[in-house]
């Protein structure tokens, strides 16, 4: 089994500022200096802990690059691309007032979706078995005109649309664990029933009116969870509803947004899921791919803003991906997996069977 890894310093330099969590900071609002919600440490502190704990040494690094004009262009206008561009030696925002860069900000984005780029496509052709790009900024939000909750450019949906493109991947499923809706990714291919775009995320959370489980297209599936969601409906959404969308769909290529401010004490979020959790969301997922694709899965870093925490969740994640049989213990293990209601609760099974209803419509590969 060999993993692909890419990650690259400059990830972290990416700079939201000195905001108040989600705002920027402004006295006259009260709003005093702190640090953006979407800083560098979480993900910086995942590839920290990845080498603490010398899980790196089995991992096969993969060097990112920066996406091409005509690679964000499979996905962005070039009007957007263009306003990036324009802001890029002075900093500004993608265009929500919520996706602050620093100079040299769509350098830094550049390089988070070519590292995405490189991970997928080594996966597709065969140089590794799958692989985990820990990218920032995140993409999953970023729409074809305009940056979006923290995300300057759409990078899973860059990655896919460019290995269609370069390799012929005819049938792409990208499962989006992000307690977020996946929405950049879900508009990039909405008219395109050869992608399947599958997101189980917090309901109506961000983007606040979005994500319903009755929005349709030709392959595309929301499940949208009630807030307290744990291990228990996490996983029991995974097995009933993603899976079996798996399995009608049969993928060439398994793409994975995999946010983790899903976890227990994410600021941004309110469920449940604790590293256990992730690591058994991660297996049936590689075994998902074993079963329908050769094993081709790729995963894409995307939320998660527990700096102490995250950590932990995403190296349950890259453990299962490199077939590590003895895991590193989650040391928060007996703080958070045996708080009340990590079972699958009735209202979340009322949620999972809405969702489960839908199944017939999942295009069959
Ligand atoms: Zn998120």
């Amino acid at each position: 089994m060999s993993t692909g890894y890419a990650y690259h310093e400059l990830y972290g330099w990416h700079d939201t500022g000195t905001h108040a969590g989600l705002l920027p900071a402004d006295p006259r609002r009260g709003l005093q200096p702190h640090r953006h919600f979407e800083n560098a440490e979480a993900k910086r502190r995942v590839h920290e802990l990845v080498v603490a704990t010398g899980l790196v040494d089995r991992l096969v690094r993969i060097a990112p690059r920066p996406a091409t004009d005509d690679e964000i262009l499979l996905v962005h206008s070039r009007a957007y691309l263009d306003r990036l561009t324009s802001s890029n030696d002075t900093g500004g925002d993608a265009g929500d007032g919520g996706s602050p860069f620093g100079p040299g900000g769509l350098d830094i984005a550049r390089l988070a979706a070519g590292g995405v780029v490189q991970a997928v496509t080594a996966v597709v052709e065969g140089r590794v078995d799958n692989a985990y790009a820990l990218v920032r900024p995140p993409g999953h939000h970023a729409l074809r005109d305009t940056g979006m909750g923290f995300c300057l450019l759409g990078n899973i949906a860059i990655a896919a649309a460019a290995v269609r493109l370069s390799h012929g991947v005819e049938r792409i499923a990208v499962v989006d664990i992000d307690v977020h809706h996946g929405n950049g990714t879900q508009a990039a291919f909405a008219d395109d029933p050869a992608t399947l775009t599958l997101s189980v995320h917090q309901d109506r959370v961000f983007p606040p009116d979005s994500g319903h489980v009755t929005e349709r297209g030709p392959a595309l599936l929301n499940l949208p969870l009630p807030p307290g969601t744990g291990n228990g409906g996490y996983l029991e959404a995974v097995r009933r509803v993603v899976l079996p969308a798996l399995r009608r769909f049969r993928p060439d290529l398994v793409l994975v947004a995999a946010g983790f401010d899903a976890n227990a004490v994410d600021p941004l979020a309110r469920m449940m899921v604790t590293a256990s959790g992730y690591r058994e969301i991660a297996r049936l997922l590689v075994d998902a791919a074993g079963e329908l694709c050769g094993g081709r899965i790729a995963f894409a870093h995307e939320g998660g803003y527990d700096p102490v925490y995250v950590p932990f969740c995403a190296h349950a994640v890259i453990e299962v991906l490199a077939g590590v049989t003895e895991p590193f213990p989650d040391p928060f293990e007996a703080n958070f997996d045996h708080q009340g209601q990590q079972e699958l609760q009735p209202h979340q099974e009322a949620a999972i069977v809405a969702a489960e209803a839908l199944l017939p419509e999942v295009p069959m590969g």
